[in-house]
């Protein structure tokens, strides 16, 4: 048996962005999009590097396939403009840019063969038929389906068909592949199963990914880096960890994952350990991002897993915030349980491993509680 893929394992060194001297491959510079009266695109610059697996992450109507659309040629920016390899985009139609976009839909022929529709392409290029025969065959092996060539689209799953679409896609061997909710249409399980196939696929073909999604678990899983938009605005870009851990706006950090987020005042900044006057009294943040001054309105966050749940009787770690409240709800998930904690007219969560198999729950609706919070698991958030 072949051993597992493991993309993980190649994308550790993998960081272009830090490195001064890389060219980015894709650039928006300056990119502005309007349609009537509603700009769809704010002045938005980013760059994507080879190989990077980029995730654009937003709510509904955040400008994220306007933004792919511009890439593939089948917008124009109002400002601004887009390039690809130092290449300024503008003028060139869609079918003579290196970028290949797959999407929501898949958008298969009914009536066609999978392989007329992964060969279309090809054919429409007007590629010589063994040319066209190889490379067909050699998509097929590469998404898994090369026994299936001669089924109709109506005759495989969801899944095969996803894969159909990405095989028509990948053959045409763009430099940019654009995948618009690509898993969109497959159960969780097949999702999950072709999140990692994907990325398999990408570090062998040694391809640029970047995908749009409103999921944010699959965004995290697969992306190098996640750009999250509000409103056509870039809101913070960064690597999933980046994202999680150090998120730069209460934007972000409510958009991305679970928090618990309580605004306040500086009353004293010391280095980067600042202290916070909130309605849970005073907290101190030992690490802030940002300088603050005294007075300043900022609110401090925390992840519910960071949190740790203290029953009467028990002492919290030394040096932690210790929060006094009663749990209002818990949420047991199989691996996971949620607690909603009341402290101070304000619902927080705390969320625990159920790491032992047990018949009962640690604690129950209406038991008074304490949550520790280390300083190091606070966020300060100043915009
Ligand atoms: P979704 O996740 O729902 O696909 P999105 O983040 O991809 O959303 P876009 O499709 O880029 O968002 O749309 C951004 C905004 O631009 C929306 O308000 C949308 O209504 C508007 N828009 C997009 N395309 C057009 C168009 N062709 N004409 C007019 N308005 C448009």
């Amino acid at each position: 048996m072949e051993p597992p893929e493991r993309p993980a394992a190649h994308r550790a060194a993998f960081a272009p962005w830090d490195d001064p001297a890389a060219r980015p491959l894709v650039v928006y510079d300056g990119v502005t999009k309007r349609f009537g009266a509603e700009t769809a695109v704010v002045d938005l610059s980013l760059a994507v590097y080879e190989r990077e697996f980029f995730a654009l992450l937003g709510p509904s109507g955040c400008g994220k396939s306007t933004l792919m659309r511009m890439l593939a040629g089948f917008e124009s920016p109002s400002e601004g403009r887009v390039l690809l390899a130092g290449e300024d985009l503008a003028g060139v139609p869609p079918h003579l840019r290196p970028v290949n976009m797959m999407f929501q839909s898949y958008a298969l022929f009914p009536h066609m063969s999978v392989e007329t529709n992964i060969a279309f392409g090809l054919a429409m290029e007007g590629r010589p038929r063994d040319e066209i025969g190889a490379r067909v065959g050699e998509a097929l092996r590469m998404v898994k389906l090369d026994g299936l060539a001669g089924r109709k689209p109506h005759q495989l799953s969801g899944g095969q068909r996803q894969r159909v679409a990405l095989a028509r896609a990948l053959v045409k061997r763009p430099k940019v592949l654009l995948l618009d909710e690509p898993l969109g249409a497959l159960d969780r399980k097949l999702r999950e199963e072709t999140q990692f196939e994907l990325m398999a696929l990408q570090e062998r073909l040694g391809l640029t990914f970047i995908i749009v999604t409103h999921d944010q678990d699959e965004a995290m899983t697969m992306a190098t880096r996640i750009a999250v938009m509000d409103k056509g605005r870039l809101a913070q870009i960064g690597t999933p960890r980046a994202i999680y851990e150090a998120p730069t706006t209460r934007y972000v950090a409510d958009f991305i994952g679970d928090i618990n987020l309580v605004e306040g005042k500086v009353t004293g900044a010391e280095g980067s350990r600042v202290s916070v006057m909130t309605a849970l009294g005073d907290m101190v943040v030992a690490e802030a991002s940002e300088p603050v001054s005294v007075g300043q309105a900022v609110a401090v966050a925390w992840r519910p897993e960071k949190t740790r749940l203290v029953r009467a009787g028990e002492t919290g770690p030394a040096g932690s915030v210790m929060l006094t409240g009663t749990i209002a709800d818990i949420g047991y998930l199989g691996d996971w349980s949620t607690y909603h904690v009341d402290i101070g007219g304000l619902r927080l969560k705390a969320a625990l491993a159920n790491a032992v198999r047990r018949a009962e729950d640690a604690v129950d609706w209406g038991d008074p509680v304490r949550l520790a919070v280390a300083p190091e698991a606070l966020i300060l958030l100043v915009r």
